[in-house]
This record gives C-alpha cells, sequence and structure tokens, in this order.
C-alpha cells in the first residue's frame, strides 16, 4: 500500500545531483531513481524532446530495460507518453496494457507494469519532454500523486533544460572535433564552491605547465612611445579609482589593497625599463612583457615570502597595463568580460581579480579550501573548481561558460548554448533586483520561537542580513579581515571594521582569528604537516599573544556601549579557555591604565568543535557565558574525516549516531549550567538536522543568509512535540542506517 509522502524533493537532493561527477546520462540516471523513490513507484523513465526530429527519445531509466536509452524515439501522439506529449498534460492509465493508446515496444518489457502515469516536462512554457512513472499495482496513481508529479518535474525542470543542451552539445562537441581536429572537449564538471552563471574569454594567470610570467594576447595594442605614456597614466589612475571603491564597498581590505600595483607603476625603475626598451626599438608591448617578466623572475627568486606572493600583482598589472595599450577607448583595464583561469588563489588574491569585475574563475584542483568558498559566495562571483588537465588544452580568449549552480564549464559553446545562457543570465539579474518576499519569523506550529541569526564574513555581508531581518550575528568570521589582505591589521584597523559591524547589526558575537587548517594566512604560514591538527584557531592565538592582544584590544575598543561577545574558536579544554579569557582581563586592564575607553564586561564564548571540549562540556558550560557548537569542525574531528576532502565526502555523516550523542550531551551541560547555546555550522541548514537540534531543545541558530529563509520556512513547518519525539528516537539509534530510516520514515 502506498503511504504519502513528500510533494518535492528537498534541496539537498537536489543539489546532491550536481555534486555527482558523472556526466549527463549518468545524473539522468540519478534523477530517475530519485523520482522512483520520491513517489514510491516500481519504473520511472525520462523522455526528452528533440527539436530536429521532432520526437521523445528515452534519455534514462530506472525499472525498465536501460539498453534502450537512445534508441525508443517517439513521435507525437505515439503511445502513452507521445499522447502525454501531444496532449500537453498528464496522462493517467490505470491498466496500461489494456489501454487503446499503449504502444507494445519488443523487449521494453512495459507489460509487466499496469499503472502509468505521464506527465510533461515544461520549462517556460516550453515543452521539455515527457516523465512517466510505471507500477505493477493496477490503478495506482490517484490525483495526489499527479500533483506531486508535476511539484517534482517543475522542480527539475531547469536542471533537465540543461541537459537537453548538453547532450546536443555533446554532439556538436563531435562535429567540431572532427572540424577542428581539436581532440578536446567542450563539457567539463567540476566542483562549484560559490554559485552563479558567468560568460567570458579565457585568460589564463597560470597554465598547465605553471607558466607563471605574462604573455601579450592577441589585442590590437597601439605601439608608441606615447601611447605607452597614456597607458600608464589610465591605469595609475584606473587603480586609485578601484582602491577608492573598494574603501567603501570593502572596508576590511583597507586603503592598502592595490598598494604594490600603484608603487610599482610609480617605481621610475619599472616604468624606466620599460622606456628604456621602447627608445631601443622594441615595441611598447614587448617591452611590458619583457619588464613585467624580469620583475617576475627577481620576485621568484627572492627567499622572502612576501615578495613571492606579488608575483600575482605584477602579472595582475601587466594585464591592465597591455590591456590599456589598445586602440579600445572603452577599456577599463579591468577583467570585464574574462574569466580568470588560475591555480588556487589566495583570498587576497580573489579579492582583487573580483574587484576588477571578473566574470568567474576557474581554479585548478579539488577545491580543497573552505576560505576560499566562503569567500566568493561572500563576493558574489562564481567559482569553480576543475581538476581535468584536458582543460588546459582551451587556448587563451576561447569563450567559456561556468555554470556554477550546476558545477559545469562549457569551453566554445554554440550560439543556441550562448543564447540559452545570457537569457539565464538576465533572468538571474532581474530576479535578483526583485525584493523577495521575507519570511519575518520562525515559530514551530505549535508555537516554539527559534532565533536565527547571520554568519558574517565580511561587512557587506551585513546588507543581506539586514535585509532578511536576521536576529543579530551568530558568528562573525573574524579572520577574513586578516585574510583578504593577507597580512595581520592594525589594531586602530581593526576596531574600525569591527565598531561598523556592531553600529550595523544588533547583538554581535566576534569569533576571534581563527586561521590554520586550510585559512592560511600567507606570510604567518608555517608548513605543517597536519595543518588541521596543527596551529589552528585559539591556539595560533595563544602562541602569538601579540596579535591576539591587538585583536582583542580593538574588540574592546569597539565594544564601547554595545553588549561584547566574544568566542574563541577551536578550544580543547579548561586550560586554553582560561588562558584566553586571562588575555581578554589583561587587555581590559591595559587599556584602563592607558585610559582608553573600552567595553570591561564582555560575554565570553566557547566554540565546541572538538572531542575533548564535548568531553568537559559541563565545566565549560559551566566557566563559559554562552557556547556555540561549530558542527563543521566538530562533525570533522569526531568522526575524523577532513571536511573539505571531496573523495571521501560520503563519510562525512552529520547525523552520524556519535555526533548526534554529542550534541544532546552538550544541549544537556547548556540547561544544566544555564549557560545559553547556539549552533552555527552548515547542519543547522540540513532539515533533517535542525529538527534533531529544536528537538534536543536547541533554539538558537546562526546561519549563512542564503539559508536563512529556507530554515524559517522549515521551521514554520514544523512541529516541536514531532521534533522532541524524533530526537528522542534519533538518540536511540545505533547505526547511521538506523538514522537514515528513522528520517525516511518520518518523510512518509
Ligand atoms: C564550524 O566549524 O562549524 C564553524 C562554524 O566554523 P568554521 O566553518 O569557520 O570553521
Ligand atoms: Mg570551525
Amino acid at each position: 500500500m502506498k503511504k504519502t509522502f513528500d510533494l518535492i524533493c528537498s534541496v539537498r537532493e537536489l543539489t546532491s545531483i550536481f555534486n555527482t561527477k558523472t556526466n549527463v546520462g549518468g545524473l539522468l540516471n540519478i534523477v530517475v531513481k530519485l523520482v522512483a523513490k520520491h513517489m514510491q513507484t516500481t519504473a520511472c523513465s525520462i523522455f526528452l524532446y528533440k527539436e530536429t526530429t521532432e520526437e521523445l527519445v528515452l534519455r534514462a531509466t530506472a525499472g525498465l530495460n536501460s539498453d534502450f536509452v537512445g534508441k525508443i524515439r517517439l513521435k507525437t501522439g505515439e503511445g502513452v507518453t507521445g499522447r502525454c506529449l501531444k496532449e500537453m498534460r498528464p496522462v493517467n492509465i490505470p491498466r496500461g496494457a489494456e489501454d487503446p493508446s499503449f504502444k507494445h515496444i519488443p523487449g521494453w518489457d512495459e507489460e509487466q507494469y499496469n499503472s502509468i502515469l505521464a506527465v510533461p516536462i515544461l520549462y517556460q512554457s516550453k515543452i521539455l519532454g515527457v516523465l512517466v512513472l510505471e507500477d505493477p499495482t493496477p490503478d495506482y496513481y490517484d490525483n495526489h500523486d499527479i500533483k506531486s508529479l508535476q511539484a517534482i518535474t517543475s522542480q527539475l525542470a531547469t536542471f533537465l533544460e540543461n541537459a537537453s543542451s548538453l547532450i546536443q552539445l555533446d554532439k556538436n562537441a563531435g562535429k567540431n572535433k572532427k572540424r577542428n581536429n581539436k581532440s578536446r572537449k567542450n563539457y567539463y564538471k567540476g566542483t562549484s564552491v560559490s554559485e552563479g552563471i558567468a560568460i567570458g574569454n579565457a585568460l589564463f594567470l597560470s597554465s598547465a605547465n605553471d607558466d607563471v610570467f605574462l604573455t601579450t594576447r592577441n589585442l590590437n595594442y597601439i605601439e608608441t612611445i606615447d601611447s605607452f605614456d597614456k597607458a600608464l597614466e589610465s591605469s595609475i589612475d584606473q587603480l586609485e579609482k578601484l582602491q577608492a571603491t573598494m574603501d567603501e564597498n570593502l572596508s576590511e581590505a583597507g586603503s592598502l589593497i592595490f598598494a604594490s600595483h600603484l608603487l610599482m607603476l610609480s617605481d621610475d625603475n619599472f616604468s624606466g625599463s620599460i622606456r628604456k626598451y621602447i627608445k631601443a626599438g622594441d615595441n611598447p608591448s614587448v617591452s611590458i612583457k619583457r619588464v613585467v617578466n624580469e620583475y617576475i623572475e627577481l620576485f621568484m627568486n627572492s627567499q622572502n615570502l612576501t615578495v613571492q606572493e606579488k608575483i600575482l600583482d605584477l602579472k595582475d598589472l601587466g594585464h591592465r597595463l597591455l590591456r590599456n595599450l589598445t586602440e579600445d577607448e572603452t577599456e577599463e583595464g579591468d577583467y570585464t568580460g574574462q574569466i580568470i583561469i588560475a591555480k588556487e588563489l589566495m583570498p587576497s588574491e580573489l579579492v582583487k581579480l573580483a574587484a576588477q569585475h571578473t566574470e568567474g574563475f576557474i581554479l585548478l584542483g579539488s577545491g580543497s579550501t573552505s576560505h576560499i568558498s566562503i569567500l566568493a559566495k561572500s563576493l558574489d562571483v562564481p567559482v569553480i573548481f576543475l581538476n581535468d588537465s584536458d582543460f588546459f588544452k582551451s587556448t587563451e580568449n576561447d569563450l567559456i561558460i561556468i555554470d556554477a549552480y550546476q558545477s559545469i564549464v562549457i569551453v566554445e559553446p554554440n550560439t543556441e548554448l550562448i543564447e540559452k545562457y545570457l537569457t539565464n543570465l538576465k533572468h538571474i539579474k532581474e530576479k535578483n533586483t526583485e525584493k523577495p518576499e521575507i519570511l519575518e519569523k520562525a515559530v514551530t506550529i505549535d508555537g516554539r520561537k527559534i532565533k536565527i541569526q547571520a554568519n558574517i564574513n565580511i561587512l557587506s555581508d551585513t546588507t543581506a542580513a539586514k535585509e532578511f531581518k536576521t536576529e543579530g550575528v551568530g558568528l562573525y568570521r573574524s579572520e577574513f579581515l586578516f585574510l583578504i589582505r593577507n597580512n595581520f591589521p592594525s589594531e586602530e584597523e581593526q576596531y574600525i571594521i569591527y565598531r561598523r559591524l556592531l553600529e550595523r547589526m544588533e547583538d554581535v558575537v566576534f569569533r576571534t582569528l581563527d586561521i590554520g587548517g586550510d585559512k592560511i594566512l600567507g606570510p604567518a604560514s608555517t608548513m605543517e604537516q597536519n595543518p588541521f591538527m596543527g596551529l589552528r584557531g585559539i591556539r595560533y592565538s595563544l602562541r602569538n599573544p601579540d596579535i591576539f592582544s591587538v585583536q582583542i584590544r580593538s574588540l574592546l575598543r569597539a565594544g564601547v556601549g554595545f553588549n561584547l561577545k566574544i568566542l574563541f574558536p577551536l578550544i580543547t579544554g579548561i586550560e586554553d579557555f582560561r588562558e584566553a579569557v586571562k588575555i581578554v582581563k589583561q587587555s581590559i586592564n591595559d587599556l584602563i591604565d592607558e585610559g582608553i575607553e573600552c567595553a570591561t564586561q564582555p560575554e565570553i564564548g566557547v566554540m565546541i568543535e572538538l572531542p575533548s571540549a564535548v568531553m568537559l562540556i559541563d565545566e565549560l558550560a559551566e566557566e563559559a557565558d554562552f557556547l556555540s557548537i561549530g558542527t563543521n569542525d566538530l562533525v570533522q574531528y569526531i568522526l575524523g574525516i577532513d571536511r573539505n576532502n571531496e573523495q571521501i565526502s560520503d563519510l562525512y555523516i552529520p547525523h552520524h549516531p556519535s555526533v548526534l550523542r554529542a550534541v544532546s550531551k552538550i544541549s544537556e551541560a547548556a540547561v544544566k549550567h544555564n549557560c545559553p547555546l547556539s549552533v552555527c555550522g552548515n547542519a543547522a541548514a540540513d532539515p533533517d538536522m535542525l529538527e534533531y537540534f529544536i528537538g534536543l531543545g536547541i533554539s538558537t541558530f546562526s546561519t549563512n543568509h542564503s539559508m536563512i529563509q529556507f530554515m524559517r520556512r522549515q521551521i514554520n513547518e514544523m512541529n516541536y512535540s514531532h521534533a522532541k519525539y524524533f530526537a528522542k528516537k534519533s538518540l536511540s539509534a545505533r547505526t547511521v542506517k538506523d538514522i537514515q530510516d528513522l528520517i525516511a520514515k518520518k518523510r512518509v
């Protein structure tokens, strides 16, 4: 007997489709299985419409013979599926084989199924294909099923539309191959770390053979000494303007983000050497390239790491000079219309390149650095990591589409695809200007009020947080202020940013510097064998008391007139907590002695991210003013699974019984010691985990702004009494499978 089921797939399920590394066919196979599971039916097939031949082609099936994929082709009106296409409405057949529209296809074995339900897949009122469900039970589908299947189909429409285009593209790729005699792919699957769509020309900042040197590009340079002088002047002008806007839009970057660029430009040795070559008869473009590359070589040979880290700045500057040397009057010298391809970038580099209007980034590797992903999301720029050497056969200036919603990169797309993406881009832009309807409250059906706060990485995140009317900031990741600059901001510089944040948002929890692990601060980084087990979080701060006290002093000064909350990351136990508190107290005394106004009673909290902190939770809850569970790290350290390692991401299981029990222990201790508790890791945005946390009694969560609405919606549809029951049941589970069964049962 069929029970009731979810009307739609969860966001998590849908995104998990895109994160699978496979081809389009593989993705469609996942989709049919997912739909069959949701609809509790035996078979599910997808037929996509092929415009050129005006027929439906079977593209994936679960429950029927997959050898027929690509082979079954149905004309309008042919069989139940073709009838659905013709009538453009759902067709529900209770006894398939007996129905006059049923079409027998030898070997396809469809006769084993009695019930057939076919619904059209529509995308922006265009027919994309037909989704067909089949089951042996006669008269299996009712009106509720039809509505559910339509809901699922509309959820999948965007994905299927892209899949359909890509199937087409693969064919075109074959044709291009013959014509161009190039043995490279047009379509690459990567790992998206920041969503969005970008279209532009490829610009390689690092190439496959790791070439760091600047190359001249196929542009129309004006090769006179005057044009060089003009290019130099324009570059200074543009960079100064950029610097000023950066000050406004990304104050963390401070006034020095383009300092090394400007310094080089005003250095007579640099511009003088270029002029010297020009006077000796070289073209300006060649001279720029030559001098920039001489400097790159010099920087590369330097023993000083900070100097080495300026190589990308030099190359960036070279690009600007060269672009300003072209005839193009509208040239801004920036990366408008370009997609940057590089090895993994430092956050400070990403910030600089994004500020110069780069459309999107393709980075080499597996995307193992979470700070790049966090920062790219905050900067709202699409980024995909690719680990495919074939991609580097693409050449500079090739047209590239980044679809970071589906983690794909398309090289030299056909006109149809370009148009499609340009339209998508337009829709996205229009949508972004629309004011979304804000769900302001998060209260369960039976009246339990839940507080949703924002995780903030850079000041500009506060705009979205305010728009979504969050109840404060549960986690300010102060390390981004350091990472963006790739150095240590002074007390005054930090004070300005912290004060601005407090003035913009109510109730801010400042997490102290959390570097180490994968968040490496250029000049401070020492090579560690095992960085996640190394000098990270509070350990780094305690080993570097000068850096730590500067941060604490600026926080205390900024906190005057506010209820200042300071949170320590990666606390192991009582010793490191007390040691950190001692530095706060010492800083208060110092500031008072110096006659500097400061907050004298900050609330001090502990992040619970390590198993050791869970074991000592009673003591920590007793001594701390508040606790915050960082599930991203807690799961990693309890399970011993790297949170960024794609290869073992299936083992990173937030709903593992060990994690659930740890969280329950934390929550009990918080209640016992009357210590406020919140959850600020990503697990809070997982609907099942959220219900578990709420069922335990936790009522404050902090999350990325993109998840705020989603979480509120989940909560508004939740029943606190059910959540309590679910949490209780989950706690008695012995295995991951037990929990998964409980979750599955909850959905039915
Ligand atoms: C966490 O570990 O869950 C957390 C919120 O901190 P971060 O992701 O910055 O390590
Ligand atoms: Mg953490």
